[in-house]
């Protein structure tokens, strides 16, 4: 049966990122964003106290064992404050932690999932490259065997914590014949470590939003990686990247969501303090179309991930569900980001209000993790029949059963 309530352990969590939020984001935000600066030891150290940043890895290997639903609703709570900390659950707790968990042997468990699970090691996905994005089969980046290691090379750009993550899964060429026939079965996933000689990486300086977050790109010189870091099985990386992508694009679904409300409730606040025409601005009808307008998006975006988090609590396919919940949620953020800085007027284009930070933050996730474009095309591939999800070989494992390798 579905259940729409939150239980006492969800509504714990709310509260714990609410508290911590009001002491350690809320007051430093702004500065940090204007000066581009990524607060590391304040947010990562507080999100690894909170136990965010293993909140769905299982307690055996060092996470907080909470279900799915706990990881949307972090990534709500994180992007109400600002879109930098839920991005960090996207490309950490989500793309990476959660397909180590699924894909990663015991060993890579051992050596790379439970000390980012702990928090003490910070991983990101890399997949983009200057020449490939939404066609992720036009990369470049190679990995060629030699004995018992591969040599990778190659530039991974846009890249969220580049220049912060410890550990990154990188998608490669490695059957340079398929490269050539743009064959995505010829790809593999590794697991690289900054510090493996010839990683080299650098944050992006011409960025103009989630400015309290870390972007940039890597380079791989003639980087080594043992045969021990491939992630699945050669050949297995495409399916791989997009089996990351089901457990990033919930966590940006949910976080939009947040973003929704953020903008809902700052002009609520500010739509019964501005006066015009001798009444409150709320008093309008088209002001209240902006935030009615809100209110439906911000409903409808929740139960749509709130659906996918169910549907990954059972341990059931959720491809089209949570690319649906991303979409949405991230189209729907950007229209309420819009209105929220228009329903705040001259103040909403200056950063003395919260709403400038949030029309910059909320483009981002149209493009990234699947592009609006790519989002409408899958949704109606799968309606015409041109797409179908069939099995991979490993699954995120339900909430409360154990991973197979
Ligand atoms: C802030 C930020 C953080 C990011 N973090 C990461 C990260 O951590 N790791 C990572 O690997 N990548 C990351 N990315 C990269 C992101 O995933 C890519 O930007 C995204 O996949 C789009 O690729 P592109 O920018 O090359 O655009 P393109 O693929 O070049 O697309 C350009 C335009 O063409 C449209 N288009 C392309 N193909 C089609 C089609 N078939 N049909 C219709 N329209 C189409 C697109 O929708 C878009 O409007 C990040 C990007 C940003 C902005």
């Amino acid at each position: 049966m579905i259940d729409f309530t939150l239980n006492d352990e969800h509504r714990l969590l709310e509260q714990s990122i609410r508290e911590w939020g009001a002491q350690n984001v809320v007051p430093f935000i702004r500065e940090n964003d204007r000066k581009h600066h990524f607060d590391r030891e304040r947010i990562l150290g507080g999100m690894a106290k909170l136990g965010l940043l293993g909140i769905s890895v299982p307690q055996e290997y060092g996470g907080a064992g909470m279900d799915y639903i706990s990881l949307g609703v972090a990534s709500e709570e994180l992007e109400y404050l600002d879109t930098s900390l839920r991005v960090i659950m996207s490309v950490h707790a989500g793309l990476n932690c959660l397909t180590l968990l699924a894909w990663g042997t015991d060993d890579q468990k051992k050596r790379y999932l439970m000390p980012q699970a702990r928090g003490t090691k910070i991983s990101g996905y890399g997949l983009t490259e200057p020449g490939a994005g939404s066609d992720a089969r036009a990369i470049q980046t190679t990995a060629i065997k030699k004995g018992d290691r591969y040599v990778l090379n190659g530039e991974k750009s846009w890249i969220s914590l580049a220049d912060v993550a410890d550990h990154f899964m990188v998608i490669a060429w490695t059957d340079l014949e398929k490269k050539k026939q743009g064959d995505p079965s010829g790809m593999t996933a590794f697991i690289v470590e900054r510090t493996f000689k010839g990683f080299s990486s650098a944050p992006m300086k011409e960025k103009w939003g989630i400015l309290a977050g870390n972007t940039g790109f890597f380079k791989m010189d003639d980087v080594e990686v043992p045969e021990a870091n491939v992630l699945g099985t050669p050949g297995e990386g495409f399916k791989i990247a997009m089996f990351a992508l089901d457990q990033g694009r919930y966590t940006v679904a949910a976080g939009a969501t947040g973003l929704i409300r953020a903008c809902r409730d700052a002009s609520v606040k500010y739509a019964k303090e501005r006066k015009t025409f001798g009444v409150e601005i709320g008093q309008h009808q088209l002001v209240k179309e902006m935030i009615a307008q809100m209110e439906s998006d911000y409903q409808s975006a929740r139960l749509l991930w709130l659906r996918s988090g169910w549907l990954k609590n059972n341990g059931m396919r959720n491809t089209r569900e949570t690319g649906l919940a991303k979409w949405f949620a991230t189209v729907a953020s950007e229209r309420a980001a819009g209105d929220a800085v228009q329903i705040h007027g001259a103040n909403g284009y200056s950063d003395e209000y919260p709403v400038g930070r949030f029309y910059r933050n909320c483009k981002g996730a149209v493009i990234y993790e699947g592009t609006r474009e790519i989002h409408k095309v899958m949704q109606a591939d799968y309606l015409l029949g041109y797409r179908t999800d069939r099995p991979t070989r490993c699954e995120l494992p339900a909430y409360g059963v154990k991973s197979e390798v």
